[in-house]
C-alpha cells in the first residue's frame, strides 16, 4: 500500500510566492530573487511530503501563476498575439513572454490583450485558457517539467512528475477556427508530451501523474476515442514509465469502459466526490491495474472521517489486494489552505472548531494516517477520529431552530417581486432618470496598501475605530467625487471596507468562521481566504447599511448598494457536509434579504447583489443541472425580492458562459444584469441576443484583470458589437468586473475612457 499526494498548494505558508511575483512585476525584485523564492517552495514542500512518509511526492505541481498556463509554454502553444514577443526576447522561456500571456502586455511598441481565464472545474481557481488557431504547430518551448524533477533530485527527493494530460489540455482550450479538427491538433501536440515523458524516463522518473480531470464530464465518442489515441501512442513510446492517471472532482460513470481500457500502469478516482464510484471501478478494473482511492477531501477543510475512508480501502484491499491500492487525497490539495497549525489566535478560530479542522499540511497525515491504521500500527489514532467526529454531529453551536423555522415557513411569494418587470422598469426610469447607456462600475475600488494597512493597523488595535472609520469615509468621498467629475450615472461606494466580497459578510453572519491565514490561489497572485461555514446561519445586524447610506449623503446621483449573492457566498465558502448545499445557501438568502430591505429604506435606490459564482456551481454533469439552477435561482429571488418596484436590483457575473443557461439567468428576475465580455470580444453577449433577453444588461467593455488602459474607440466598438446584438436603451456600460486589484492611475484613465465610450454612444444612436 503506497500513498499519494495529488498536488500541494503552491503559494508558501505565508503568500510568499504571492508576494514575490507582485515585487518583480514591480520592479521591485529581481527575476533571480523570484526565482530563488520559488525554489525555496517547492523545497519546502517536497521535504514537508518527504519527513511525512507519503510515497508519491508530486513536482511540477508547483507554478508561478498557472498550470495550464505552464503546458501552454511548455508545448509552445503561444497565441499568435504573442508571437512577436517571443521572438524579440533571448530566451523562449522567459517569465516576460509567461507573464504577459497571463496579465497582458503593453510596453515596448507591443499591446497584447491577456488570455482568457476561466474557472477550473468547478473550484474557485482560475486557469488560461489555451488557444489554438488554424496555424498551431507544437514544440517543446520549455521543459519546467524535467528541471523540477531535477531540482527535487539534487537534493536528495524522488518526485512524481505531474502534467495536465494532452486531451484535457486540448478540451480546456479554446478552438479559435471552427475547421480545426482535435484529432488532428492532439496528433500534433502528442511529439511533444511524448518528447517530455522521455526527458523524464532518462532522467530516472518512475511515476509520472498525468492529470485528466476532463474524464468526470460528459464526453461525447469523438471525445472519447481522443484518450484511446492518446494513451496507445504514450504507452508505445514510454514503455517503461509507470503512469498514473487520475480523474478527480467526479464519477467516472460513463466513461469508466474508456477509462479502464487506458494502457496505463494505476488509476485515480474521487471517492469522496462520488463514493459510489467504487464498486463499478473495482468490477471493471483490469488486472493489475493499481487504483489510487481519493479519500481525503482537497476541497474543504474538515476532518476526514476515519470510519468513511476506511469503508473504502478495506474494500478496494478486499477486492485488489494491497499492493494494487493506493491511498490518496481525493485531489490535488491546491484548494486547501497550507497548514492549520498556523492559526494561533483563538478568538478568532476556537479550539472546539478548530479540532474539526484539517489543512493541507494536516490532510498530508490523515493519508499516512490511514495507512497506519491499516497497518494495525495506530489504533488510538482511529479511535480519538471517531471521537472528534461524534462530538462535531451532535454540537450544539451549530443547530438554531429559529433560522430552521424561518426556512421552512418560506413560501413561492417570497421569491417573487410585487410586478413583472416591464412595471418595474417603468418606476425605475422615473426615479432614477438615468441616460441612454448609464455608466456604472462593479463596485470595488482599487484596494491601495494604503486602505489594506489601516485594516490591519484596526487589526493589531494600531488605530482606533473611529480613525479607521474616518479614514474608509475619507476614502469614499474621494471615491465621490472622482466619479462625479469623471461623469458616471450610478455611483458606488467602492468597497473599502471589505477585504473581500464574501469574507466581509461572513465576519458579520452568525455560523461563519475564519481563518488567519486559510489563503487558497484563486489565479496568478489572487489568493483569498474563504470564511468557514460550520453552523445554522443568520444576520443579527445591518452589514452595509452606514456605508451605503453615508455615500449616498455624499452625491445626489444614485448610489448603488452592494452586496454579495447566497449562492456566491456559498460557493466560495468552506461549507459545512452535514447538511445540503442548498439548505445552507436558502438560509444565506434569507440573512441577505434582511440587508437589501434595509439598504431599501435607508433610502437606497439601486441594489447589486453579487452572484458570479452562479454558473462555476453548475454540477459538473449536465443531468444534475436543474435541480442545482432551481435552487440556486431561488436563493437569488428570496435574497432580493422583499423591495419594491422601484428599487433597482442588479446582479453581476464573471468569467461565465451564458449559452446553456440562459433562461435560468433570466428566471433569476434582474433588473440589470452586469457581465464579463470584453476578453471574449463580446461574444458573451450574444445568447441574450438569440435568447431576446428582456432585462438590461452591462456587457463588460474592459477587462480588469490587466494594467492595460482600453482606448476610447476600443470601447466604443465593443458597444458597437453590443447594440447590434440588444436594445440600446437596455445597454449599461461598466468594466467587466470591481477595480479592487488594480492601481489608481490605470483606473482612472480607464473609466475617462469608458465614459466617452458611452457618451459616444448617446451621440450615435
Ligand atoms: N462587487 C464586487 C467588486 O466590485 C464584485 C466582484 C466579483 O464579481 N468578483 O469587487
Ligand atoms: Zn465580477
Amino acid at each position: 500500500m503506497q500513498t499519494n499526494i495529488l498536488g500541494y498548494p503552491r503559494i508558501g505558508s505565508n503568500r510568499e510566492l504571492k508576494k514575490a511575483n507582485e515585487a518583480y512585476w514591480t520592479g521591485k525584485i529581481s527575476l533571480e530573487k523570484l526565482q530563488l523564492t520559488a525554489r525555496q517552495l517547492r523545497r519546502q514542500n517536497w521535504e514537508t511530503l518527504h519527513q511525512a512518509g507519503i510515497d508519491l511526492i508530486p513536482s511540477n505541481d508547483f507554478s508561478y501563476y498557472d498550470q495550464i498556463l505552464d503546458m501552454c509554454i511548455m508545448t509552445g502553444a503561444i497565441p499568435a498575439r504573442f508571437q512577436a514577443l517571443k521572438e524579440s526576447l533571448v530566451t523562449p522561456s522567459s517569465p516576460e513572454l509567461y507573464f504577459a500571456m497571463a496579465r497582458g502586455y503593453q510596453k515596448n511598441g507591443f499591446d497584447a490583450t491577456a488570455m482568457e481565464m476561466t474557472k477550473w472545474f468547478d473550484t474557485n481557481y482560475h486557469y488560461l485558457v489555451p488557444e489554438f488557431d488554424a496555424s498551431q504547430e507544437f514544440s517543446l518551448l520549455y521543459n519546467k517539467c524535467l528541471e523540477e524533477f531535477k531540482e527535487a533530485q539534487a537534493i536528495g527527493i524522488h518526485t512524481k512528475p505531474v502534467l495536465v494530460g494532452p486531451v484535457s489540455f486540448l478540451l480546456l482550450g479554446k478552438i479559435k477556427e471552427e475547421s480545426l479538427q482535435l484529432p488532428a491538433l492532439l496528433d500534433k501536440l502528442l511529439p511533444v508530451y511524448i518528447q517530455v515523458l522521455q526527458s523524464l524516463y532518462q532522467a530516472g522518473a518512475t511515476w509520472i501523474q498525468i492529470d485528466e480531470p476532463t474524464l468526470v464530464l460528459d464526453l461525447t465518442p469523438a471525445q472519447q476515442d481522443l484518450f484511446l489515441q492518446a494513451y496507445a501512442k504514450i504507452r508505445k513510446a514510454v514503455p517503461a514509465l509507470k503512469l498514473l492517471l487520475t480523474t478527480y472532482f467526479g464519477g467516472l460513470q460513463d466513461n469508466t469502459a474508456l477509462t479502464t481500457q487506458l494502457p496505463v500502469d494505476a488509476l485515480h478516482i474521487d471517492l469522496v466526490r462520488a463514493p459510489e464510484q467504487l464498486d463499478t471501478l473495482l468490477a471493471a478494473l483490469p488486472a493489475g491495474l493499481q487504483l489510487s482511492v481519493g479519500v481525503v477531501n482537497g476541497r474543504n477543510i474538515w476532518k476526514n472521517n476515519y470510519d468513511t475512508s476506511l469503508l473504502l480501502i478495506n474494500k478496494a484491499i478486499a477486492a485488489l489486494g494491497r499492493e494494487r491500492v493506493l491511498i490518496a487525497t481525493s485531489c490535488s490539495l491546491l484548494h486547501t489552505p497550507y497548514d492549520l497549525e498556523l492559526e494561533t489566535d483563538e478568538s478568532v478560530l476556537t479550539p472546539q472548531i478548530k479540532n474539526w479542522m484539517a489543512f493541507a499540511k494536516q490532510k498530508v497525515y490523515e493519508v499516512i494516517a490511514l495507512k497506519d491504521i491499516l497497518n494495525g500500527h495506530d489504533e488510538l489514532l482511529l479511535q480519538t477520529n471517531q471521537h472528534t467526529m461524534q462530538e462535531r454531529a451532535t454540537a450544539a453551536i451549530i443547530h438554531k431552530p429559529a433560522v430552521k423555522a424561518r426556512l421552512a415557513a418560506l413560501t413561492p411569494a417570497d421569491a417573487a417581486r410585487k410586478s413583472i418587470f416591464t412595471a418595474r422598469q417603468k418606476a425605475q426610469e422615473e426615479v432614477l432618470q438615468l441616460p441612454l447607456f448609464p455608466t456604472t462600475t462593479i463596485g470595488s475600488f482599487p484596494q491601495t496598501e494604503d486602505i489594506r494597512k489601516l485594516r490591519a493597523d484596526l487589526k493589531k488595535g494600531d488605530i482606533t475605530k473611529e480613525g479607521y472609520d474616518t479614514a474608509i469615509r475619507k476614502a469614499i468621498q474621494d471615491s465621490v467625487q472622482l466619479q462625479e467629475s469623471l461623469r458616471i450615472d450610478v455611483l458606488v461606494h467602492g468597497e473599502f471596507e471589505r477585504n473581500d466580497m464574501v469574507e466581509y459578510f461572513g465576519e458579520q453572519l452568525e455560523g461563519f468562521v475564519f481563518t488567519k491565514n486559510g489563503w487558497v490561489q484563486s489565479y496568478g497572485s489572487r489568493c483569498v481566504k474563504p470564511p468557514v461555514i460550520y453552523g445554522d446561519v443568520q444576520r443579527s445586524t445591518p452589514m452595509t447599511v452606514e456605508w451605503s447610506s453615508y455615500a449616498q449623503s455624499l452625491t445626489n446621483k444614485p448610489m448603488k448598494g452592494m452586496l454579495t449573492g447566497p449562492v456566491t457566498i456559498l460557493q466560495w465558502s468552506f461549507v459545512r457536509d452535514d447538511q445540503p448545499r442548498a439548505e445552507t445557501t436558502l438560509q444565506i438568502a434569507l440573512a441577505i434579504r434582511d440587508e437589501v430591505v434595509d439598504l431599501e429604506q435607508a433610502g437606497i435606490r439601486v441594489i447589486q447583489v453579487d452572484e458570479p459564482a452562479i454558473r462555476e456551481g453548475l454540477p459538473l454533469r449536465q443531468a444534475d443541472w436543474q435541480s442545482y439552477l432551481d435552487w440556486a435561482v431561488k436563493a437569488f429571488r428570496v435574497s432580493v425580492s422583499g423591495v419594491e418596484d422601484a428599487t433597482q436590483i442588479h446582479t453581476h457575473m464573471c468569467y461565465s458562459e451564458f449559452n446553456d443557461i440562459i433562461s435560468n439567468i433570466a428566471a433569476m428576475d434582474a433588473d440589470v444584469i452586469t457581465i464579463e465580455t470584453s476578453r471574449s470580444q463580446m461574444e458573451l453577449l450574444e445568447v441574450f441576443s438569440t435568447f431576446h433577453y428582456p432585462y438590461e444588461i452591462g456587457p463588460g467593455v474592459y477587462d480588469i484583470h490587466s494594467p492595460r488602459v482600453p482606448t476610447v474607440a476600443e470601447m466604443t466598438e465593443l458597444l458597437e458589437k453590443a447594440i447590434q446584438l440588444l436594445p440600446a436603451r437596455n445597454i449599461w456600460v461598466n468594466p467587466d468586473c470591481g477595480l479592487k486589484t488594480r492601481k489608481w492611475p490605470e483606473t482612472e484613465q480607464a473609466l475617462r475612457n469608458m465614459v466617452a465610450a458611452a457618451r459616444n454612444m448617446r451621440v450615435a444612436v
